[in-house]
């Protein structure tokens, strides 16, 4: 998608402080981070948000590649949240499916 900031981060045209990458994610820290540890974890082909979401099975990788992430970054054992925003109401500012890893302190209840 040739105006999505996340494409343009894959294609390696918007410089990110990538985490971790595979042939179908991308994980990479969050420009804006809003705990100690913030990392969106994307997949490389653009879907606009989880209600285009077709395979599962790539929602199921997102997950388990965030867990590693979590494991890595040393979060894990205190807690952390995965959490997709998704369209207006959801808080969804960029259309390029992403789930955000935050940790690295204690998270509060109900969100805002
Ligand atoms: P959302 O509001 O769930 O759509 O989250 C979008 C997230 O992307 C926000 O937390 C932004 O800080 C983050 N973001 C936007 N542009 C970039 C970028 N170029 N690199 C890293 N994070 C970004
Ligand atoms: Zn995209």
């Amino acid at each position: 998608m040739a105006d999505c900031v996340f494409c343009k981060v894959v294609a390696g045209e918007i410089p990110a402080a990538i985490v971790k990458r595979t042939d179908r994610l991308l994980a990479f820290r969050d420009i804006n981070p809003q705990a100690p540890a913030h990392m969106l974890v994307i997949p490389t082909q653009h879907v606009a948000s989880l209600e285009q979401v077709g395979d599962g099975a790539l929602l199921g990788e997102m997950v388990l590649f965030a867990r590693e992430l979590a494991r890595a970054a040393g979060i894990a054992e205190r807690g952390y949240r995965v959490v997709i925003n998704t369209n207006p109401d959801g808080g969804q500012t960029v259309y390029h499916l992403h789930l955000h890893v935050l940790g690295g302190r204690s998270l509060t209840w109900p969100p805002g």
